[in-house]
């Protein structure tokens, strides 16, 4: 089936200005649930992935089910306050202050063969910033992969250094 038609388009949402893609009525179409994580989880074995990380907190209902279908380890990139262990943590700029990911300082180890996954590529500093926090425990990232890329927002630019997958495009 054709992805892009189960995306509702909500104009205006959270600001003014803004065309959100909304991904809750894909996930409420069965169908094209599981067509998308058949077709990350293809992806993630092409790159040969041995660990799926998934940002907060949209990454996670993309990443878990991928990990799981795979029968790999799920492993979440946070905001900060969330995580109970000793973590390592990433800043990085958004167009007004920052923002910073955390992750488990253990929960990646050398030699470890990273596919992230996120429901949503915009100007890539999110997925950067996860690529680059992965990379500090060690771990390779062999590849990032999302549901949807808003191509006019460039992200794919951004993450030029590495594989990338997306599934349905936006103007
Ligand atoms: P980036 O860091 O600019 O690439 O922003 C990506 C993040 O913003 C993702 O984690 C998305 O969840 C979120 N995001 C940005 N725009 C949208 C949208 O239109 N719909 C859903 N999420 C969005």
């Amino acid at each position: 089936m054709n992805l892009k038609d189960t995306i509702v388009t909500i104009p205006n949402f959270p600001k003014e200005g803004i065309m959100f893609r909304d991904i809750t009525t894909l996930l409420e179409n069965g169908e094209a649930f599981k067509q998308t994580i058949e077709e990350l989880a293809s992806f993630a074995e092409e790159m040969g992935a041995t660990v799926i990380v998934g940002p907060e907190a949209r990454g996670f209902l993309f990443g878990a089910p991928v990990a799981a279908k795979l029968g790999l380890g799920f492993v979440p990139v946070r905001k900060p306050g969330k995580l109970p262990r000793a973590q390592i943590t990433e800043e990085y700029s958004l167009e007004y202050g920052t923002n910073t990911l955390c992750i488990h300082e253990d929960a990646l180890k050398k030699g470890d063969k990273v596919l992230i996954i996120d429901d949503l590529l915009a100007t890539g500093g999110t997925a950067l910033a996860a690529a680059h926090l992965c990379e500090k425990t060690g771990a390779k990232v062999v590849g990032l992969a999302f549901v949807i890329d808003l191509v006019d927002l460039k992200g794919k630019e951004v993450l030029k250094d590495y594989p990338v997958k997306t599934l349905i495009e936006f103007e």
